[in-house]
């Protein structure tokens, strides 16, 4: 079943899209938790990591690349963090594979 995020996909919902390709889209988050806070997701409807196949190794390679090149054109250049939850017990929320890029904050001490 599709998520909310093929309705970003095929523009149906609106979202602050930052960069698009063939193959992935990125967008931010709605409910940012940090200053910056973008989704980078596969425009396959992948449900999480745990539906991976042999296959998507291209897809999944591309969306962590455009994430590091997001990362610099974000300004991130002191680091950042790459999150993905998977499943119930992983804490996702959106059954549409999504790799968080999360960053600005102050670094912890
Ligand atoms: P998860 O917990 O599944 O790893 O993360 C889902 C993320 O999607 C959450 O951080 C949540 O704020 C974000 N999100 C949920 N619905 C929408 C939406 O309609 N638009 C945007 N831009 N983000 C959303």
């Amino acid at each position: 079943m599709s998520s909310i995020f093929k309705k970003i996909i095929d523009r149906e919902i609106p979202a602050d899209i930052v960069y698009e390709d063939d193959l992935c889209l990125a967008f931010r988050d709605i409910n940012p938790k940090a200053p910056v806070h973008v989704l980078v997701i596969p425009k396959k409807e992948i449900p999480s990591l745990a539906d991976l196949n042999d296959d998507d190794e291209t897809i999944v390679g591309h969306c962590v690349v455009a994430l590091a090149k997001i990362a610099a054109a974000e300004g991130l250049h002191d680091g950042y963090n790459m999150i993905v939850n998977c499943g119930e017990a992983g804490g996702q929320e959106v059954p549409h594979l999504h790799f968080h890029l999360m960053g600005g904050r102050q670094p912890k001490s």
